[in-house]
Parts: structure tokens; sequence; C-alpha cells
């Protein structure tokens, strides 16, 4: 994401399209939606531009029209014939249809995707075999399948039940220990949000007592299922534990930007004020209304950027060229170029409803 918002050119030459891909309805509404933008773009166009524009589109049009794969739901693509630039993501979740030519790609509906349907990790464990799985937007792999046998056969005789007890227990803390490495190595290599504990019993609550502190606090919940549950399922209670987890944190962070704005402290809100604060590279975290959008202009030489004014002619800065511009996308694109986190909120987690952007502050 971070790359994607590095790009910028003065002229509009970057096109971006997202549609939902699944079902044969789709295609034929797709066909339908896309020949009516491509004529809208054709037909506000300059001709040298639109000469660059039909030629993206050529090279977008096998992409975009193409059958989905297995699982994909979803596809965006973002292109520009001129900057010899393509790049096509695959969902398995559906985003709404859109089509805009613009002088950079528009990422705001992916952040939002991705901020809604965020990676994890979902481990099923019991006493004798461990699953770690990655869940992605996109797709979800297995990623590490340990087991082991705990002798829960009697094969050699002669042991009293409390030695075959004991050892019993000490070949599942092995193996649970085993586990722990497995998942603090496989969760520094994914940098996944977090993990699910899963599965019957009490390994569990084992497990989770035999995790480094780091793993530990990665943990977003143990949920108690069975071994055989099916994937999907377990993708399911795996997505709710996420959810909740999320609209915790989004709480959590609401109150705070709250809390500060009222005793003036480290946060702003409102267009202007979070602007300035994303150009000097104070924001901690981006806040952001969901739905919401601000028309305004961007000097595409300086980055000028003014919400809710006519366009003039050229820059009031630098007398470079400008264009319209959503500026809630500009300064998504700022907050991504200068490392921030974006966050987006309900209406009623913002102190008012006049803010529709707000921000936490560095210092
Ligand atoms: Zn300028």
């Amino acid at each position: 994401m971070r790359a994607l918002a590095e790009i910028y050119d003065e002229k509009d030459i970057y096109l971006s399209v997202y549609l939902p891909v699944a079902g044969k309805e789709n295609e034929h509404l797709n066909k339908i939606f896309v020949e009516s933008r491509v004529k809208a773009i054709k037909d506000a166009l300059s001709p040298d531009l639109r000469s660059d524009f039909e030629k993206t589109f050529e090279m977008a049009e096998d992409f975009i029209f193409g059958s989905p794969v297995s699982g994909e739901s979803g596809r965006i693509i973002f292109a520009s014939y001129p900057e010899s630039f393509i790049n096509v993501y695959r969902l398995a979740v559906e985003p709404e249809q859109a089509m805009v030519l613009d002088t950079s790609p528009f990422l705001l509906p992916l952040a939002k995707l991705r901020a809604d349907y965020e990676d994890y990790g979902m481990l099923l464990v019991d006493s004798r075999e461990a699953m770690f799985t990655c869940i992605r937007s996109d797709l979800a792999e297995e990623k590490e399948h340990l087991s082991t046998d705990l002798m829960n056969k009697h094969k050699k005789g002669g042991w009293s039940q409390s030695r075959f007890n004991n050892l019993r227990k000490g070949a599942i803390r092995s193996f649970l220990s085993e586990v722990a490495d497995n998942v603090q190595n496989t969760c520094g290599e994914l940098q996944t949000k977090g993990f699910v504990i899963a599965g019957p019993g009490n390994a569990k609550q084992q497990l989770m007592e035999m995790l480094p502190k780091d793993a530990q606090e990665k943990v977003l919940s143990l949920i108690d299922v069975s071994m055989d549950i099916p994937r999907d399922e377990l993708i399911g209670e795996g997505d709710s534990v996420l959810h909740e987890t999320e609209l915790e944190s989004t709480r959590k962070m609401s109150r705070k930007f709250k809390s500060e704005i009222l005793k003036d402290g480290l946060a702003v809100a409102g267009v202007e004020d979070v602007r300035s604060a994303l150009e000097q590279g104070r924001v901690n975290v981006l806040i952001i209304m969901k739905g919401s959008s601000v028309p305004g202009w961007i000097c595409e030489r300086c980055q000028n950027l003014q919400p809710n004014a006519v366009p003039p002619e050229e820059c009031d800065r630098c007398g470079g060229p400008v264009s319209l511009v959503d500026v809630v996308e500009e300064l998504y694109e700022l907050a991504q170029r200068t490392d921030a986190d974006v966050e987006f909120v309900e209406k009623e987690d913002f102190p008012h409803s006049d803010y529709v952007v707000g921000a936490l502050l560095r210092y």
C-alpha cells in the first residue's frame, strides 16, 4: 500500500477499477458499468490524454473482463500505459463497482476492504495435534502441521497407571512446547495482527501459559471447538473473534481521540488541521469517518491541498497544474507516505459529525 501511495503524476494517467466478479450476473453488470465509465471518461479528456487512456484501458482490458479464479469474488486493477504500470489484486470479498482515472491509484476502497478483513492466524490445537492456518482476506493457507504420538495406547505393559500418566503429561508438555516455539516463529514471519487459539479441552490454556510474553500478547482469543470442525466454520469463528477485537480496538482508539480533543492534547480534528499535521509528519493514527468524502483540489506539483474550494486556474503557491480530488483520499495517501496508521470509524465514534477526519498525533 505504501508503495502505491508514493505514486502520482501531474496528469490523469492512472486507471483504477474495482469490480465484484463472482457469478454470471456480475459479468454482465460489469460489462455495462465499464462501458459507460469508459465513455464518460473519454468524453471528459483532452485528445492527448484520451489516447493514453485508450492504451491504458487496452492494457487492462483482459484483467478487467477475465474470468474469476477459484475463490475470487472481487478484483482490483491499477494501470497506467504511460508508466508501463499494472497491478491486479484478486480478493475473496466483493468490492463496490468503481472505475476512476486520476493522477494516482485510487486506494481508499482497497484500504477500507483491508481494514475490514485483516490477516490473522488460527491455531487449532489439542494435546497431540496442532495446525496453524494463516487467514487472509484473499485466501487461507495452511502453514504448520505438527502432531505427536502420545502413547494413548498402553503398548509397553508393566507401567503403573500413575507412571503412565506422568509420562503422558510429560509428552504433552514437550509437544506443546514445540508448538509454542513454532507459533513464535510463524507469527514473526507472517506479521499478522494476531492469532486465535482454538481446540477442545485444556491444551489451549496450557499452550497459552507456555508461550513467550510477546506471543501471548498476540493471542486474540481462546475458543472451544472440536478438532474436526469444518474449515469454513473454523474461519467463521475466527472472523467473528477478529471482528469483536477490531470493534474493541476502534472503540478504545476513539475514546482516546475524544479525550485528547477535549483536553487539547495530542489530537486534531477537521480537514485543515489534519492536513497540516500530516504534512509535518506528526500523525500517528489518521481517523476517517466511514463513507466520508470531501471535494477539493490539489496541486500536482507541490501537493498544495485545498478542501471545499473552487479550483483556481493554477496553484496559488507554485503555479503548477491543479486537479479536482477527494480530499479524504489524498489525506489517506499522505498518511501512507508518512507511515501513519489509518482507522475507519463510525459517525458516532467521532466527537463532532462536522469533522469527517481526525488524527492522533506523535507529538
Ligand atoms: Zn503548487
